[in-house]
């Protein structure tokens, strides 16, 4: 379960508080309890998320009991989708179901040597779309995995399994949220606010995962769009047009961010000069955002055009003049570089 941020490093998301109770049911995690699991779901895809989520979870090599570490070289691998001990197999594209010729390359793979630790992982998608031979072939390692081997199998038709491979497995089920739980969650994912979030939700039939799925694929390609104005500022003439199409808010609260995670890499490279324009930057348009936020309503278009212009000047010799009159400009005199 990964998302990208600012940076476009992916990290994993924040863990759905409704799973909690379903990962240390009894206060052992769920894993420890055996090696094969059936993860049921009303929704494929929140399954298939669980899946990956144990997965990391059982190969992170830091792993303090809570979430995947995120930073270890195990996780590392896995966000980048190049983990050697973890196989995701899924139905292949233009198929209707996931075949036997699939299942043997799954079971070769899980009695390879692991390469980081102790396991190896496999997670087999929609696992009901098996077809009968598949679901066979899969029963041995079922029964008597290979070394300390995790076997996982997402679905949301557990009825379509044969009744040989249900019975080797233990059962987790995904509970539903409640609305409360739903809107936290989701609100903290996707960007909107309060009632675009409800919005969402309810397309999504209250199921959140399905929601922020939905959601992320705009997002992600909104937030590779924006980063890049950032990084084009030096090289372009005219305002970019992703920038006229966020909220006013939104779009200094990206560009905060942004200009903050620039001084902390100018300041940690020892380039303090550098380091200072960004800050004095952070300080022009941090103010402004205060501004904006106790009420002030300037016009988005001239607005825009003053922080986009004091951005470019940031790194020329008149910097330091242009950042006074824009912060005399919302009634501040002189900063504190
Ligand atoms: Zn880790």
């Amino acid at each position: 379960m990964t998302e990208i941020d600012q940076t476009g490093t992916s990290t994993f998301i924040a863990t759905p508080p409704w799973w909690i109770p379903m990962l240390s049911g009894g206060g052992a995690p769920v894993t420890s309890r055996g090696h094969a699991f059936l993860l049921v779901g009303e929704d494929g895809d929140e399954a298939s998320l669980l899946g990956g989520f144990l997965a990391a979870r059982h190969l992170c090599q830091q792993w303090d009991g809570e979430d995947p570490c995120g930073t270890c070289n195990s996780c590392r691998s896995f966000l980048q989708q190049a983990h050697g001990d973890f196989l995701r197999v899924t139905r292949q594209e233009g198929k209707v179901a996931i075949g036997i010729e699939q299942i043997r390359d799954a079971t070769r793979f899980v009695q390879q040597t692991p390469l980081y630790g102790q396991s190896k992982v496999l997670l087999i998608e929609a696992a009901e779309r098996m077809t009968l031979a598949a679901a066979n072939s899969l029963l041995k390692t079922l029964e008597e995995p290979a070394g300390n081997t995790l076997i996982l199998l997402a679905s949301s038709g557990v009825w379509r399994l044969p009744a040989t491979v249900r019975s080797r497995c233990q059962r987790v089920m995904i509970p539903r949220p409640t609305e409360d739980e739903a809107l936290t969650w989701l609100s903290a994912q996707v960007a909107c606010d309060a009632s675009e979030t409800l919005d969402r939700l309810a397309a999504a039939h209250g199921r959140p995962i399905v929601a922020w799925m939905a959601a992320d694929a705009t997002d992600v390609s909104l937030e590779a769009t924006l980063s890049r104005s950032f990084e084009d500022m030096s090289n372009q003439q005219t305002l970019p047009s992703v920038w006229s199409s966020l909220p006013v808010e939104t779009l200094l609260e990206r560009l905060l961010v942004w200009i903050e995670a620039q001084a902390r890499h100018s300041l940690s490279a020892n380039h303090t000069g550098e380091g200072a324009s960004w800050l004095t930057l952070h300080r022009c348009i941090a103010e402004l955002s205060g501004r904006i936020k106790l009420g002030a309503t300037p016009s988005q278009d001239i607005l825009m055009t003053e922080v986009y212009r004091l951005c470019r000047s940031r790194g020329h010799r008149a910097f330091d003049d242009v950042a006074v009159r824009f912060l005399s400009s919302l009634g501040r005199v002189g900063y504190a570089g």
